[in-house]
């Protein structure tokens, strides 16, 4: 579905008109959509319905409460990948027992943290953390669910910063490794083996490589099997990619296609853990033109959105789409090709190149499919306020994050004596 929809010259999302939220809110803000998050997980469901199996949010895509919440009221689980993220997750109303705890680096207050909750199950990343995790659980009386996160050595096709599963990744234990280490963790006395992981990469748009990951999976559940190690879960991660430009995207079901093929009918609990792929395309960032630039060699619209804002294009040379969202905006001017770049001191601070544009000063642009490591990979660089979150539910549009104010910048900060 189209987050954006185009009544009368003007754009909306669900019911609401983009130049509204703008003039209510402010630019920058990230707007999202209730029913386009609920359509993308309902897409999960349906394509797993019939299965036992879990959809796990993972929680660093987006971890904005109210999306959470949404999520939780839908009878998700999450991934989550620290401390913080499992305090979000119990702060949205989600359920410490649909958690899976993934991360090649918990620190023992975390596991202990994990632990007091009750979390399903932590996604083991290393030999010493299996120890470590059987040491915190021993001191709190308590035995830990584990799963091991094994590294299935299959290329995801994907850009190598988003490429997890490879055998040269800090990620996982190595395949050849996971049997021997399984035999450890039985043999630990607060450790209680609860299923199988692997996660191998993000924006996945080939589904064979999941497929592949299932398959090599499922030969070590097997192989175990004859070591009188049986799982309850099966854990497939996450990864399936989204459309940000004109990429050939599978529906939900026909990515899944081919990884349930494998699967068959196995008994094992499914679980996955989307994150781009249920936020991504539900979220737009609102931004607006500051100044334009016309030079000899490159035009530049300098908006009030920037790279602390929205880091995707900078740290992957990610595409946008970018669009004006029409009416109210100044009498349209001769389309040119423009540099959208942002404020922020440094020659990687845009968010997309070379776009044919008409555009004058003051005019509203819809930065689209940023509902994914948008927001959540931002940061306060150049002393820049993190922007303000609003959720569009039906006719109604709310806040579900203030902006920040220069004065929370700097509270925590103190002069020497
Ligand atoms: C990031 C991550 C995910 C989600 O990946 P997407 O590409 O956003 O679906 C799932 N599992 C783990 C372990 C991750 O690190």
């Amino acid at each position: 579905m189209n987050l954006i929809s185009d009544i009368d010259g003007v754009a909306h999302v669900e019911g609401v008109a983009l130049p509204a939220i703008a003039a209510r809110f402010g630019t920058p803000c990230y707007v999202y959509s209730r029913a386009a998050l609920t359509a993308a997980y309902d897409a999960y469901a349906a394509a797993l319905a019939g299965r036992d199996a879990r959809i796990c949010y993972a929680v660093k895509a987006n971890s904005n409460l109210a999306i959470l919440n949404v999520f939780a009221r839908l009878g998700a689980g999450f991934d989550i990948v620290s401390g913080g993220e499992l305090a979000r997750v119990v702060a949205a109303g989600g359920d410490p027992a649909k958690v899976v705890f993934s991360g090649v680096g918990k620190t023992r207050a975390e596991m202990r943290q994990a632990l007091e909750a009750g979390i399903y199950c932590f996604n083991v990343e290393s030999a010493s953390e299996l120890e470590h995790l059987n040491t915190v659980a021993g001191e709190l009386g308590k035995r830990a669910p584990i799963a091991l996160r094994v590294n299935p050595n299959v290329d995801p096709k994907t850009h190598p910063y988003i490429s997890t599963g490879l055998k040269s990744a800090k990620f996982g234990v190595a395949f050849d490794a996971a049997r021997e280490l399984y035999r450890r963790a039985r043999d630990l006395p607060h450790l209680e083996i609860r299923g199988i992981d692997c996660h191998i990469g993000s924006q996945l748009l080939d589904p064979q490589p999941a497929a592949d990951a299932a398959a090599k999976v499922l030969e070590l559940v097997d192989a175990l099997a004859a070591d009188g190690i049986v799982f309850s879960h099966i854990d497939l991660g996450g990864g399936m990619g989204i459309r940000y430009q004109d990429e050939n995207v599978l529906s939900t079901a026909d990515y899944l296609a081919p990884m349930l093929g494998v699967l068959k009918d196995r008994k094992e609990k499914l679980l996955v853990e989307p994150g781009r792929s249920l936020v991504g395309n539900a979220g737009l960032l609102l931004t607006r033109v500051e100044v334009l630039k016309h030079g000899e060699e490159k035009n530049f619209a300098v908006v009030d959105a920037a790279m602390n804002d929205l880091a995707r294009p900078a740290l992957y040379d990610a595409w946008h789409t970018i669009r004006k969202v029409g009416a109210g905006d100044t009498v349209a001017t001769a389309a040119q090709r423009y540099e959208i770049v942002g404020p922020i001191c440094e020659s990687g601070d845009f968010l997309g190149h070379d776009r044919e544009l008409a555009l004058a000063e003051g005019d509203l642009l819809a930065i689209l499919s940023a509902g994914a490591y948008g927001m959540a990979m931002s940061s306060n660089y150049n002393t820049r306020p993190r922007v303000a979150e609003v959720m569009v539910d039906g006719a109604a549009a709310h806040l579900i994050r203030r902006r920040e104010t220069v004065a929370e910048l700097l509270a925590p900060e103190s002069l020497l004596p």
